[in-house]
């Protein structure tokens, strides 16, 4: 049969309860689902939160869905693509708690994190090594700009690793889940963000190389590593998001 969207479900209560617990899931809670399926994690976080919103993109599951969780009166399920969706309509704050579907993870990261105002978490459930690489702290070997890029607006957190077992079929790698609280601002005082990611970019654009080098057509690079005391023979998974930011203030 064929599989269209990342179908790969879980049925393991153990699992989804550990992942709703997670995301501190209370009654108070409005919590937007990414790809329910067929609605195991919708069911559970049903019971735990005072509504979810379900937005599943497969015409084909909707009526399943509708069927499955027609007496879970707080659960409004929207036929759309998360990647399009218009999470700004949604009244007040949510969470996020979602099994994601894999051929987005980065992507849809990035397009929840436009509306990072709204959203005070997310625990979403995503390949392991992209996991590792969004939770990667600086002098890891998964540290780059995805980490980067993560941890500028939220603090992730990996939290247990699930296997490729648990799921139905199974996909082709393990997964792990990711903890991410959001900040509605920058977490770190960078003065121009074009430049700053233009520098990270550039840096781990040729991460063999040492920084003196790789970021050579940034003007005045020499002087600004000196002056924000950063060692030019690094090469860049050695800089914290800290280093990174002084170099880039430093700079400008
Ligand atoms: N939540 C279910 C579970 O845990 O068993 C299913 C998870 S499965 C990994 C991903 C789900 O996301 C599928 O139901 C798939 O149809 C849906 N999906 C894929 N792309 C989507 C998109 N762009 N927008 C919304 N849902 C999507």
């Amino acid at each position: 049969m064929k599989r269209p969207f990342g179908q790969h479900f879980l049925f393991d209560p153990n699992i989804l309860k550990k992942i709703i617990a997670c995301g501190g899931v209370t009654r108070e809670d409005t919590v937007v689902e990414i790809g329910p399926g067929l609605g195991t994690l919708t069911k559970f976080l049903s019971f735990y939160a005072k509504k979810i919103i379900a937005i599943e993109i497969d015409k084909r599951l909707i009526e399943k869905l509708e069927g499955i969780l027609s007496s879970s009166s707080n659960v409004e399920i929207i036929q759309a693509d998360a990647m399009k969706f218009p999470y700004d309509t949604i009244e007040g704050n949510f969470k996020v708690v979602a099994n994601i579907p894999y051929y987005i993870t980065t992507p849809l990261l990035f397009r929840l994190l436009e509306f990072k105002e709204k959203i005070t978490d997310m625990t979403l459930l995503m390949q392991k090594e992209v996991a590792k690489r969004i939770a990667a702290s600086h002098g890891s070997k998964d540290y780059g700009v995805l980490s980067i890029s993560a941890q500028f607006h939220t603090r992730p957190e990996l939290k247990f690793m699930v296997s490729r077992k648990a799921f139905v079929p199974p996909p082709e790698v393990d997964s792990a889940v990711v903890h991410f609280n959001v900040s509605p601002f920058p977490l770190y005082p960078v003065s121009d963000e074009k430049l700053f990611f233009d520098i990270v970019r550039t840096a781990f654009g040729q991460r063999r190389k040492i920084i003196s080098n790789s970021l050579k057509k940034f003007e005045g690079i020499g002087n600004a590593l000196a002056d924000s005391g950063i060692d030019p023979g690094l090469r860049p998974e050695k800089l914290s998001v800290g280093d990174f930011v002084r170099l880039a203030n430093t700079l400008k």
